[in-house]
């Protein structure tokens, strides 16, 4: 196969737009792609302070990698989870990415917070993966606001986006509907978050990181169950295979149709959060989960 712009020898295959891309053409168009996103959802500008989590996987790295070499004023954030043979593994690939790219790195660590996940573990009688990404959401949340940073970005890609999507609708789960999406506004104590990647599938993030020689870290967290998510993917992949360009057309048609009437829905019957009595973040009622968890792993001392 040749490259659809220079007629090199093709690298890449890209079914869902019928074409392929030889290494620096594919490099560009990623980047189009990204600044397209931005522009047309109007997610932020060059004036923006834009903090974005860093797990150490490829996602987040490319998201970050990609904003930078598009000259948008990035920030890393890296939550230090505390989980053995996992997080000081991947907090080194964040701190090596953002030296070597020049990006400034807020590292926050749970074990300073009293929320070291492998204590949460200990005292919940459930997953330990919902209060893992409840905290994750909270500390972004937090630093985001606390250190005035105007957007808060994540690496979530197509797949993660599709997935999501599947899974909500699956369950008619209107709350979740109506703010799915690139972009969510500042509101009731939320910082404004992006996904500047939306567009991209987790095959042209690899592509992406591979062809940019980016470490990442993907050992697998040792608390990791296989999640749902991961069935939904792969059935999405059958179909996307089948049906090339099926999983941008049915998230991009969501966006543009399908998510206005539950958005409508929400801001009639929602119920508004309101601020944790304890830390002041928006919660539905009382304290909020994380300052719950975090009494829950000091009564265990
Ligand atoms: Fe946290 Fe679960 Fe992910 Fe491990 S697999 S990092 S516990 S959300
Ligand atoms: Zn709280």
């Amino acid at each position: 196969m040749k490259c659809k712009v220079c007629k090199a020898t093709a690298v890449v295959s890209l079914p869902s737009h019928n074409t392929g891309f030889c290494a620096d053409c594919f490099m560009s168009f990623y980047e189009r792609s990204v600044e397209r996103s931005i522009r047309r959802q109007k997610l932020f500008t060059f004036e923006d302070k834009i903090l974005i989590a860093l797990s150490g996987g490829k996602d987040s790295l490319a998201c970050a990698l990609v904003l930078k070499k598009l000259g948008y004023n990035v920030h890393g954030l890296h939550i230090d989870l505390a989980i053995p043979d996992s997080s000081a593994a991947a907090r080194g690939v964040v701190e090596r990415f953002c030296d070597s790219h020049d990006i400034p790195l807020i590292i926050k660590k749970m074990e300073e917070e009293g929320l070291q996940i492998p204590r949460v573990k200990k005292v919940l009688s459930r997953s330990v993966c919902s209060a893992c990404g409840r905290i994750k959401r909270y500390f972004f949340n937090k630093v985001a606001i606390d250190e005035g940073f105007t957007v808060l970005a994540t690496g979530h890609n197509l797949d993660d986006e599709i997935a999501r999507l599947f899974s909500n609708t699956l369950r008619w789960d209107i709350p979740h509907l109506s703010d799915q999406g690139p972009l969510l506004e500042a509101e009731n104590g939320f910082a404004r978050k992006v996904r500047p990647l939306f567009r991209l599938t987790e095959f042209e993030n690899a592509n992406y990181a591979f062809l940019n020689d980016l470490e990442y870290h993907y050992a697998p967290c040792p608390y990791s169950p296989g999640a749902t998510s991961t069935a939904y993917k792969k059935l999405w992949n059958q179909l996307e295979e089948e049906m090339p360009g099926r999983k941008l057309a049915f998230y991009t048609a969501f966006l543009a149709h399908g998510r206005e009437p539950f958005r409508q829905f929400e801001k009639e019957e929602g119920t508004k959060p309101v601020p944790c009595e304890r830390c002041g973040y928006p919660t539905s009622v009382g304290i909020c989960g994380v300052c719950r968890t975090r009494d829950a792993v000091a009564a265990d001392e």
